[in-house]
């Protein structure tokens, strides 16, 4: 089971060290769960000082394909592996909305990224229109195909999130059925280790949708960003796989 938080564009270097000394603190046994925390990449460093000798990991958000070069605004593995990150996400949803990514550059992102010895999470999941289309099924398959073309052979190190995009941050969590089909099909498509569940995950929905059998873990934005909100989903996760 993984537990991943997705700050997005919240928190500087100063607020990032102290939620991470209070996770540190706080947090009780969380045995049996991997936690990551995925500030901003100014703020990795700051997460990574307070974490150090802690078992909670630090992830970027992003990672570019290159180890260096005319890429403005982009951030290498080589970098990220300096500032003491252990991984990154790849492929988010807003990532894909806002900023051009594509299927192929979320892989080209993520093969590099494990190629370095990197942990990755790579995001997938149909918009509104494609679900009401009832075309959620080919979008996982290409976004997933992509994936599969890129890294042909998965080790654990490789994770995919699925997060359906009509679910982040809009309140609207999948049912644990519709994660749970989703999960499986994808399971189906590509052997990847786990399988997390992102969209609106908070404490009081982490226990459902955790529970089902193709869930292995959870991408957490909003819910992420309180420590306690947080704290109490990488609990629910520690008790449900000590069970
Ligand atoms: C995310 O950003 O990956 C996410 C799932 O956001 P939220 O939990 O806020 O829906």
């Amino acid at each position: 089971m993984l537990i991943a938080g997705n700050w997005k564009m919240h928190k500087g270097p100063g607020e990032s060290a102290a939620f991470c000394t209070e996770l540190r603190d706080e947090l009780p046994d969380a045995e049996g769960v991997d936690i990551v925390v995925a500030p901003p990449f100014v703020s990795l460093h700051a997460a990574v000082a307070e974490l150090e000798g802690s078992p909670i990991g630090v992830y970027a958000q992003n990672v570019h394909w290159e180890g260096e070069g005319a890429f403005t605004g982009e951030v290498s593995r080589w970098m990220l592996i300096a500032a003491g990150a252990a991984g990154a996400i790849v492929g988010h949803s807003e990532r894909r909305q806002h900023f051009c990514e594509t299927d192929e550059t979320a892989a080209k992102r993520a093969h590099a990224a494990l190629e370095a010895g990197l942990g990755v999470i790579a995001c997938v999941g149909e918009t509104l229109e494609e679900r009401e289309a009832g075309a959620t099924e080919a979008v996982l398959r290409r976004q997933v195909e992509a994936i599969a073309v890129a890294i042909p052979e998965p080790d654990k190190a490789l994770r995919i999130a699925y997060e359906p995009v009509w679910a982040i941050g809009t309140g609207k969590t999948a049912t644990p059925e519709t994660a749970q089909g989703a999960h499986a099909f994808i399971r189906s498509l590509y052997p990847v280790a786990q399988i997390l569940y992102g969209g609106s995950v908070k404490s009081e929905n982490a226990e459902e949708l955790l529970s089902q059998p193709d869930v292995d873990g959870a991408l957490v934005g909003g819910a992420s960003i309180d420590v306690d909100s947080f704290i109490a989903i990488c609990q629910t996760a520690a008790r449900l796989s000590r069970s």
